[in-house]
């Protein structure tokens, strides 16, 4: 099968002709039809963050396909079905996170793309309990980016506990963000789109945000105070100063939810006596969990969102990968097999 293969944080990928995985016990084997490209992937392409993956590897986790063949003992899934592979690849099941809703926190998980191989190939495996079916109603095409961008930032909104008519600013549109700012107005929020490109501004207005700021020409933070503060700040830009620009967009009471991670593990200061008498909330969110999954599918399936793609063959994910950190793509790259 052809497969996207990282043989070397510093190389390109290189599209390699490798075996097509057996499916082990509870696994099942997924023939892929589309793959979103996530900007984790090119963490993990290029070794940036603490814990690298081991080379080679095949990253990607925003895989949908069709269930090919089943490993021992699965019953949960048939062949033939259309699921999901998401960056949560499997977890524990019996730890307190697991068992307490958190399943995206068990310290055993294995991770689509990154601790074990993804979706960037013609046939992948995973856990058949975490291959979440794709209802009908849900393309391929648009499953895709719902299965990391869209979960993601569906619990970044549950986890600020965004409320009606909270203001919700969005630092970073694009992938993630036109997601974002869709789920933030799902919770009744007022969204604010903060970039540096015109043209994913005038994607955020076309998908509803209540106001757009250039962060390139104008200081998001004065602008976004202007407007009376943010109640949530949503960092999904990898750039250390739009986290120091998010939380400064707080008004009393603001949330801050870090999502985005930036190289070279950095670090954001946060002002203490601020933070104190503000009373604000700095809280790191990771992706989301199966019932998150399956929530995100159920809007988009009743109409709820809409997904912004553009289509690429495997075979250009080197290009692709350079389009998306130049700032090319106005939001999704997603492959096609
Ligand atoms: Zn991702
Ligand atoms: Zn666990």
């Amino acid at each position: 099968m052809k497969a996207a293969v990282v043989t070397d944080f510093r190389s390109p990928l290189e599209i390699q002709d490798v075996p097509i995985p057996e499916p082990g016990p509870g696994q099942v084997l997924v023939r892929m039809e589309v793959s979103g490209l996530c900007h984790t992937d090119i963490h993990a392409a290029h070794g940036d963050w603490p814990v690298t993956p081991s080379l080679p590897f095949v990253p990607g986790h925003e895989g949908i396909g069709y269930v090919e063949r089943l490993g021992a003992g699965v019953t949960t899934r048939s062949v033939g079905d259309r699921v999901a592979i998401a960056w949560l690849g499997s977890a524990c099941g019996q730890c307190r996170y697991c068992i307490g809703g958190w399943e995206t926190l068990c310290e055993s998980q294995q991770n689509s793309g990154y601790s074990v191989n993804g979706s960037f190939a013609e046939y992948a495996v995973v856990a058949a309990a975490f291959a979440t079916p794709v209802p009908d109603r849900v393309s391929s095409r648009d499953a895709g980016p719902l299965t990391c961008a869209g979960v993601t930032t569906y619990k970044a909104i549950k986890v600020a506990n965004v409320k009606p008519a909270e203001t919700v600013a969005i630092f970073g549109v694009g992938g993630l963000g036109h997601l974002a700012l869709q789920y933030a107005r799902i919770a009744g929020g007022f969204a604010i789109g903060v970039d540096i490109s015109d043209d994913k501004l005038a994607m955020a207005t076309e998908l509803g945000a209540d106001h757009v700021v250039n962060a390139r020409d104008t200081d998001p933070v004065r602008a976004i105070q202007a407007l009376g503060g943010a109640d949530v700040a949503v960092a999904l830009a990898a750039s250390p100063q739009s986290f120091d620009q998010a939380y400064r967009s707080l008004r009393r009471g603001g949330r801050l939810v870090c999502v985005a991670l930036p190289a070279d593990n950095a670090a954001l200061s946060v002002p203490i006596f601020d933070t104190v008498l503000s009373g604000k909330t700095v809280v790191g969110s990771i992706v989301g969990t199966r019932n998150d999954l399956a929530d995100v599918f159920a809007l988009h399936a009743a109409g709820r969102t809409k997904v912004i793609a553009v289509d690429r063959k495997i075979d250009e994910v080197n290009e692709s990968m350079a389009d998306v950190l130049a700032g090319r793509i106005p939001a999704r790259v997603v492959f096609q097999f």
